[in-house]
């Protein structure tokens, strides 16, 4: 008998959250539901139960909080001793399509902030012994993709995958939000100037956009972390992937896809951790470029 397995999976009471638990509670691995509601994660861990998934648990998670990570970590440590996969997949875009740094704070804080502090109080958790290894997915989505970023500097950093380190992200997301709160974000070579971006999104997919960016640099900057870690080569591997054009609450369903195929690439992804992937950007199945 194959041993348990164990995977967290954020932002999951609902969207392509809750798909990605449908399909691998369906796979016998036992699955914690998190979400930052608590009422919320119960109501989808019921409808999950009432359809015969009997093996997911919830926890509360709000991403946001240190303290909700950390509780979600100490729980974990108690009930399972350790995890297998960490799936990140909460995240908002910003509703007010308006650029303030009130309306984009929670925004970077979500999508690209707590997707890192989820992360790195779980590594110590995720069993990198087990003969198939650990693996950490994260949910981004093509507008990460720097071909949306105009800075060309910022272009030529971030994807300089030798040199990229988790300081330097911080920094590019940091000095997104400093020149927002100085409004001067627009003399600047942020996204907002991606026409491709506002025709598709509107203003409000700037920051958005940002977030996203952040992310998939992290997944890289992370990949090297964990290579060079002694003892610990390929055995967690940390994809980013986009689920996707889904129809969900975040884009007032307008999407194309079912929250099933969304959640198909981020669940394979999951399963067959495949071979010289981490670190990547996928979408289909298929490394794109970030
Ligand atoms: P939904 O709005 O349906 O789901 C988002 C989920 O994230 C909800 O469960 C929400 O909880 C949760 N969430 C938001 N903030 C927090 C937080 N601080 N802590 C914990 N959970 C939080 O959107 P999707 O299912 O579409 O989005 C899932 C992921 O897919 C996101 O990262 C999104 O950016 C990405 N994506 C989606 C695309 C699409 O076309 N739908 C395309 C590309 C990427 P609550 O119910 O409490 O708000």
């Amino acid at each position: 008998k194959e041993a348990e397995r164990y995977v967290v999976v954020t932002g999951a009471n609902k969207g392509i959250g809750l798909g990605i638990v449908r399909q691998l509670a369906k796979e016998g691995i036992t699955v914690v539901l998190t979400a930052r509601d608590a009422t919320r994660g119960n109501v989808a861990l019921e409808s999950l139960k009432s359809q015969g998934l009997h093996n997911v648990n919830f926890h509360p998670l709000d991403v946001a909080s240190q303290e909700s990570i950390l509780a979600l970590a100490e729980w974990l440590h108690k009930t399972y001793g350790g995890i297998d996969i960490l799936i990140n997949n909460a995240g908002i875009g910003n509703a007010d399509k308006d650029v303030t740094f009130e309306t984009v704070k929670p925004v970077l804080d979500t999508n690209y902030f707590g997707v890192k502090n989820v992360t790195k109080a779980l590594i110590p958790l995720l069993r990198d012994d087990t003969p198939v290894g650990a693996r950490v997915i994260v949910v981004a989505s093509i507008l990460g993709q720097l071909e949306h970023l105009e800075s060309k500097d910022y272009v030529k950093t971030l994807s300089d995958r030798e040199h990229l380190t988790e300081d330097f992200v911080d920094s590019f997301a940091n000095h997104y939000l400093k020149d927002v709160a100085n409004g001067s974000q627009k003399e600047r070579d942020w996204p907002i100037w991606s026409d491709w971006v506002n025709s598709r999104h509107g203003r409000g997919a700037e920051d958005y956009t940002v977030s996203k960016v952040a992310v998939n640099a992290y997944v890289s900057a992370l990949h090297k972390i964990l290579v060079a870690q002694p003892g610990r080569e390929k055995k967690i591997n940390v994809f980013s992937c986009c689920p996707g054009h889904v129809a969900t609450d975040i884009n007032e369903n307008t999407g194309v896809k079912t929250v099933e195929e969304g959640a198909d690439t981020p669940v394979w992804l999951a399963l067959h951790s495949p071979e010289g992937g981490s670190g990547k950007f996928w979408k289909e199945r298929e490394v794109l470029d970030f």
